[in-house]
């Protein structure tokens, strides 16, 4: 339901270039069906997504995005907005990044049959439909096979991070994520904050940290965030010029509980969208 000075909008989803279940096509076309009036696909440490969305119905804006795990010890996700897709640093280190996940799933897969489960790289890349494969994947799959009862149990049990089956990806240092943005003319931004499970006081020297960097932005506005975490976070961006994003996470049937399109107040999401859309 849209209402006065609200506006629908998602700045944050996820395809099947990465976890999701929407070809890039069809999340754009679920986008323009929803009205909402500005779009990015963020996958996760990739941007080949992008390049699949030929056309784009004239009352949707799509703007190119990314998401970049960083090195942290909990969760620290820095979405990327804007830049040029082409340019040759982002690509190649996106290019690495999704290199060491390959050797990470070979090893999984090798790990697996202590399990004694059998599972081989081609049923992957077939449940992941060639594009890159994730630990969502592999709980499909052994939920299909009868492994574990429903793909939650098969991360309870195996995928999470501390559990037996789980593998390190590559993470890039933040810096690095922010500045590799930067460089390609990008606009980094925090994704929900509240992943890094810092408190308070503590998440504000990160933001002050990561601005040094080069950080342009918070998303404030997630599908997942309190109404005291949205207080805060906003708080956070006025303190310090940071802009504003607000992004839903939508996975498709990855994340069924998360439903594409985030209604947020215009006046506040302006700063950032003159500053993506060129
Ligand atoms: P990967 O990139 O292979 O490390 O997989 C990360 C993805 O796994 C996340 O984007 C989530 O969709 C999913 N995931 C991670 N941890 C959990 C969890 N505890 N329960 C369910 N899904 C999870
Ligand atoms: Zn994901
Ligand atoms: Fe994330
Ligand atoms: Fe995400």
């Amino acid at each position: 339901m849209r209402q006065e000075n609200k506006m629908l909008l998602d700045l944050h989803t996820h395809s099947t270039a990465s976890d999701g279940t929407y070809s890039p096509e069809k999340l754009v076309l679920e986008a323009a069906k929803k009205q909402l009036k500005y779009l990015s696909l963020t996958d996760h440490d990739t941007i080949d997504g992008l390049s699949q969305i030929t056309s784009v119905p004239d009352e949707l804006i799509f703007i190119n995005g990314v998401e970049i795990s960083a090195e942290f010890p909990k969760t620290l996700h820095i979405l990327g907005y804007g830049f040029d897709p082409n340019q040759a640093e982002l690509n190649s280190t996106l290019k690495e990044l999704q290199d060491f996940r390959l050797n990470r799933n070979k090893k999984m897969i090798g790990n697996m049959k202590t399990f004694g489960f059998d599972i081989t790289l081609e049923e992957l890349e077939k449940e992941a439909g060639g594009e890159l494969i994730g630990r969502p994947h592999f709980a499909h799959l052994f939920a299909r096979k009868g492994y574990v009862s429903c793909y939650q149990e098969a991360f309870d049990k195996y995928l999470d991070k501390g559990k037996p089956l789980y593998l390190n990806k590559k993470r890039l240092p933040p810096q690095k994520a922010i500045e590799l943005l930067r460089n390609a003319g990008g606009i980094p931004v925090i994704a929900h904050p509240y992943q890094t499970r810092l408190v308070n006081d503590e998440l504000e020297e990160l933001i002050v940290e990561l601005t040094d960097f080069g950080l342009m932005g918070i998303e404030v506005f997630y599908s997942q965030h309190t109404p005291e975490q949205i207080r805060f976070y906003k708080y956070l961006a006025d303190k310090y010029g940071l802009l504003i994003t607000a992004g839903s996470d939508f996975h498709g049937s990855t994340k069924p509980d998360i439903e594409l399109g985030m209604n947020v107040e215009d006046e506040l999401l302006q700063p950032f969208l003159q500053k993506a859309i060129k």
